[in-house]
């Protein structure tokens, strides 16, 4: 059995796997501020004020329950330039310990997560969101401002998203397109399984518009705002808290209770959003060279079919064509028999694509405890 880890600022979740199957999934939520275990459909108060208090608490139950654990697989959210997952060792956690300024919310908890859990003894895989998108040329991840700036601070566009965008495009053939509609949104260009392009940027504000983050803005917005007094803080708040379909809509960033409202803000939203969308599928159909496959997945995209619907439109130009049946009941394949593009919903599966990893490095030894 092999047990992932994904770690927020407050929270664990993690899955258990016997080879491919999930034998349990839970989670620990709002740590150090009366925090919650859920598991098996149960939830009870326990009493957890930081991550290695977390770790401490679910290897105690795991031994209550005897999950032979074997490996333990790790989301990290940023590795600069790392291009695969690693088994880690001092190298990859000082490279971890490296990104987090990059990413403040993350990296730090899940270094302390990651040394907590030498405490199981057993070998532990960094499976990391930025490597897919690596392979990434110069041109697609520069940012044209000026170069000392750039090498000081290791500014370029790293993506996010990258578990998910690989899980759902592996093994696809061709020019493919991966829309990640969740809360955070972010779509890739990708082509025979390589990321050439994607959305998300040095943080995760760049690119679509989310349930409550910008996504692009003209910087000098940011300019104004502060010289209209705003503080960076306040700036950060309102950018990663209060905007996209949230602050748009003035309503939700549930697209469910969008799309069932009549106010005209809230039907701004969703045309915002679905124009950002199709925005970007145009620039990277143009950097792919066209577009053989458009697969949607996240929250949004796995179950929103009217979203999709006028997404797929949009493309009527290259010869795109939706089942309507098939897409109002979100099977996989959802384009006709004639579409010229290959159009899929696909459900995201980050911890799977984790497990995967962990096998791949570590060798089938961990994938049966028998
Ligand atoms: P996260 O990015 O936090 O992992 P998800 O991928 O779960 O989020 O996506 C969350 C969003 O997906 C919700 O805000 C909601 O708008 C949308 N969503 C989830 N389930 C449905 C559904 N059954 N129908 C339509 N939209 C859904």
């Amino acid at each position: 059995m092999i047990l992932v880890l994904n770690v927020g600022s407050s929270t664990i979740k993690y899955k258990i796997f016997e080879g491919e199957v999930e034998i349990e999934s839970g989670l620990i939520d709002r740590i150090g501020d009366k925090p919650v275990f859920y598991h098996n459909g149960q939830k009870e108060s326990v009493k957890v004020d930081n991550h290695e208090e977390g770790i401490r608490f679910i290897k105690k139950y795991f031994e209550t329950k005897n999950f032979p654990i074997k490996a333990i697989g790790h989301r990290v959210v940023h590795g600069l330039d790392v291009t695969e997952s690693k088994l880690i060792n001092v190298n990859v956690l000082e490279k971890i310990e490296r990104a987090s300024p990059l990413a403040p919310l993350h990296n730090p908890p899940e270094l302390a997560v990651i040394k907590a859990c030498n405490s199981f003894g057993v070998p532990q895989i960094a499976v990391f969101d930025t490597a897919f998108h690596q392979s990434m040329l110069p041109v697609a991840y520069t940012y044209a401002l000026p170069r000392e700036i750039i090498e000081k601070y290791s500014i370029r566009r790293y993506g996010f998203h990258g578990i998910s965008h690989m899980f759902v495009s592996f093994n696809e053939p061709g020019r493919v397109i991966s829309c990640h509609l969740g809360n955070g949104a972010s779509i890739a260009a990708i082509k025979n399984g390589r990321c050439v392009d994607t959305s998300m940027g040095l943080t995760p504000l760049e690119g679509l518009v989310m349930g409550t983050r910008t996504g692009d803005l003209d910087p000098g917005i940011i300019l104004f705002l502060l010289n209209q007094g705003f503080s960076p803080h306040e700036l950060d708040k309102m950018f990663n808290e209060k905007s996209g379909l949230l602050g748009l809509s003035m309503e939700s960033n549930d697209i469910r209770e969008l799309v069932a409202s009549d106010r005209a803000e809230a039907k701004l939203a969703i045309d915002v959003f679905i124009y950002r969308l199709v925005k970007y599928i145009g620039a990277y159909i143009s950097v792919l060279g066209g577009l053989d496959q458009l697969i949607f997945t996240g929250g949004i995209g796995e179950n929103e079919w009217r979203i999709r619907k006028r997404v797929v439109e949009s493309l009527s130009y290259l010869g795109a064509e939706l089942e309507e049946k098939r897409n109002f009941s979100n099977q996989e394949i959802i384009s006709s028999e004639t579409s010229k593009v290959l159009v899929k919903v696909k459900k995201t599966n980050e911890e799977l694509m984790i497990a995967r990893e962990v096998y791949r490095i570590l060798g089938d030894s961990v994938k049966n405890s028998y």
